[in-house]
């Protein structure tokens, strides 16, 4: 892996650190929390050097409103490059007919995808916030709670697993005009064509919300939803390993309906160092370099949850096809909240979640970011085994906190830093 590039060159921390000593101690001070913890929040991970370099890049200075060749800019043919190539790659590496990169979060995806299909009003079926939906499937403090009229459902309290019986029934009552498949906790993959059976049955548009799967999608991982929804939305931050953004991918037909739902509907001028940062990570999860990483995130989140299971802690659906795992910590005798600080203190970084039974708050864990540092099974299990250390006995603390430095000194994510 070459060096990274933050502190060397014109555009560096040095450049930061004589001018402004103050932001530039903040940034090396996490560059260091980043290095000599384990960040197992499963929505992160460490983006290239590659990466770093575009979004640290004089695209930053770049207005382009509107989309290559239609620019409301001067200026704009060398970022109009840039974008093409960005969609190109996008659509290459998905299989998608149209691809729409400019979203700034995936947020902003979502939100798109809703004004490229609905109005306000319209009912919409997604997974139930409670069962691990996203802010945007319907959230009441959240734009789509607001404007749309949403129906949630949700997993199987016993096996977790969604209860396509549930969305069946949902969808015939309720008639919604758009149905959301896509979770922020959901461990296994998830059964796009059950889903469009279902919209079809209904007449309802699908809209694929894969803002954590894309990224195992595109190293092969995943199944892909491209197929099967209208619209998908996605982030490029997550297993993806891109800048932090969102993009779009749908058939032709609907192309200039999202393209005019993100620009000028609901966004400016597109943040073309994010869009070339986006290029330049497309480009890598092109690679078989990220084929093998993205199976290689799978095995590791695997042998994680096998490795917590044994220690006694409940895996939600007993395991996981993907990068994360959500688990329950009470058999060892603590609730989320407190494991959670506990880890904290321990050096392991990650977020509490919804259970298939929403009364209960559960831990979620991912394996993106250690599997990119170069982790593999046994460092995976090694992290289950002191996971349910630090957790049992607040005391175990301290002694964990030096193990969990040992690893990650091992194992780098920027090596030369
Ligand atoms: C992460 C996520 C989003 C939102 O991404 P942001 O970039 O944080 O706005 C939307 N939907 C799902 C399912 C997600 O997991």
């Amino acid at each position: 892996m070459p060096v990274a590039h933050t502190l060397e060159g014109p555009l560096s921390v040095d450049v930061l650190g004589r001018q402004d000593p103050e932001l530039a101690e903040i940034l090396l001070a996490e560059q260091e929390r980043q290095t000599t913890t384990l960040q197992l929040i499963a929505a992160e991970n460490f983006t290239s050097p590659a990466v770093l370099a575009a979004l640290g890049s004089p695209l930053a200075n770049k207005y382009a409103e509107g989309y290559p060749g239609a620019r409301h800019h001067g200026g704009c043919e060398l970022v109009d490059v840039a974008e093409r190539v960005a969609v190109d790659r996008a659509k290459a590496l998905f299989g998608a007919e149209h691809a729409n990169v400019q979203s700034h979060s995936g947020s902003s995806a979502v939100l798109a995808a809703y004004a490229a299909l609905l109005r306000p009003g319209d009912t919409v079926l997604a997974m139930g916030l409670p069962h691990g939906g996203h802010l945007t499937h319907g959230s009441p403090a959240n734009f789509s709670g607001r404007w749309f009229d949403f129906v949630g459902y949700g997993v199987d309290p016993e096996s977790g697993l969604i209860d396509h019986d549930q969305v069946r029934a949902l969808a015939r009552s309720h008639r919604p005009k758009a149905i959301v498949c896509g979770s922020i906790s959901y461990p296994r993959h998830i059964d796009y064509a059950a889903f469009r059976e279902v919209a079809d049955e209904v007449g309802a548009y699908l809209i694929a919300d894969a803002a954590h799967p894309i990224g195992l999608v595109a190293g092969g991982a995943a199944p892909s939803p491209v197929p099967y929804a209208d619209v998908v939305c996605a982030t490029t931050h997550k297993v993806l390993r891109g800048p932090r953004g969102g993009m779009l991918l749908c058939g032709s037909e609907l192309a200039e309906r999202v393209d005019r739902a993100v620009f000028p509907f609901t966004q400016g001028g597109a943040q073309m160092h994010t869009v070339a940062a986006k290029a330049v990570a497309f480009g890598e999860a092109a690679t078989p370099a990220f084929t093998a990483y993205a199976h290689q995130v799978v095995a590791n989140a695997r042998a994680l949850a096998r490795s917590l299971a044994a220690e006694g802690l409940l895996v939600t659906t007993g395991g996981t096809d993907t990068h994360l795992l959500t688990v329950d910590p009470a058999p060892l005798g603590v609730d989320a909240r407190t494991a959670r600080g506990r880890l904290a203190a321990a050096g392991m970084v990650l977020d509490t979640c919804a259970l298939p039974h929403p009364d209960v708050r559960g831990l979620r864990l991912g394996t993106a970011a250690v599997t990119t540092q170069g982790m593999g099974e046994t460092e995976a299990a090694r992290i289950g085994a002191l996971f349910a250390t630090a957790v049992r006995d607040e005391s175990a603390g301290r002694r964990v906190r030096e193990e969990v430095r040992n690893l990650t000194g091992r194992f780098p994510p920027y090596p030369g830093q």
